[in-house]
């Protein structure tokens, strides 16, 4: 009777999903944190409060055909695809790591929806909030005296090591060049992934990340034969970090 874990947990991984949703749409919107947890949801372009029944992960979507019920605003694919996400991580997450105990299994999630969260904060605004990457570094640091799978030095070293390395390619890249080719955003957000993942993980998001990056963006570059613009660079870390929880055990990596 295990396997009917799964269902529930998506059940809950969606609904978490959802509030991931209003997350990404009020980060992105530069409100503070006490707006950010308050009030119910809305619809973004009438300002109608969504009621309960219009508000069920995927389900609503697809019942109101991805408009909003009120004025017919195009509810952009995001918001089921979040949820989606919500509920896959979830599960993933239960599936890999619920052998380490439930600390770990809540760690990874909680680290799977920030680093959710963060990609599209990143995308659409060129932003990392603090509160996420900053607040979730330390909540990782705290969770690691509590977890079987990573002690709580590798988590902080491997925080450091991750915000170090962007500090310096920053500094380097600067002398040499003149310009700033990462945020610090991108430092804040390896602190992060060493915090949550230690160094297989934060090597991974690096490796993977980049060349996620690199692959995503070459007809870019092809087209304005350099790489000076401005690109969300955490979607392809997280992306990379994500992966890497995954692979821990495929990796032969020194630490
Ligand atoms: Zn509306």
């Amino acid at each position: 009777m295990d396997f009917l874990i799964y269902p529930f947990l998506f059940a809950v991984g969606l609904v978490f999903g959802s509030f991931l949703n209003v997350l990404i749409y009020r980060f992105s919107k530069g409100e503070n944190l006490k707006e950010i947890l308050s009030g119910r949801s809305y619809c973004p372009n009438c300002k109608t409060t969504i009621r309960w029944y219009d508000n069920i992960p995927i389900i609503s979507y697809l019942v109101l055909k991805g408009r909003c019920r009120y004025c017919g605003w195009k509810i952009p694919l995001r918001y089921p695809l979040v949820e989606l996400l919500g509920g896959l991580i979830l599960i993933m997450v239960y599936w890999k790591f619920h052998t380490f105990g439930w600390i770990t299994v809540l760690a990874y999630t909680l680290f799977g929806y920030i680093l959710l969260v963060l990609s599209f904060v990143d995308w659409y605004t060129f932003t990392v909030p603090d509160i996420l990457s900053i607040g979730g570094t330390i909540t990782g640091w705290i969770l690691s005296f509590f977890r079987a799978d990573i002690s709580p030095l590798e988590s902080f070293l491997a925080s450091l090591t991750g915000f170090g390395l962007i500090v310096v390619l920053i500094f380097v890249y600067y002398k040499l060049k003149g310009v700033v080719p990462l945020g610090l955003g991108d430092a804040k957000l390896l602190a992060l992934v060493g915090a949550f993942g230690g160094f297989s993980v934060l090597y991974c998001s690096i490796f993977l990340g980049s060349l996620l990056a690199l692959l995503f963006f070459l007809p870019q570059i092809v087209r304005s034969k350099s790489l000076q613009f401005t690109v969300p660079f955490v979607p392809f870390l997280s992306l990379g970090a994500f992966i890497g929880i995954f692979c821990k055990s495929l990796l032969f990596l020194p630490l």
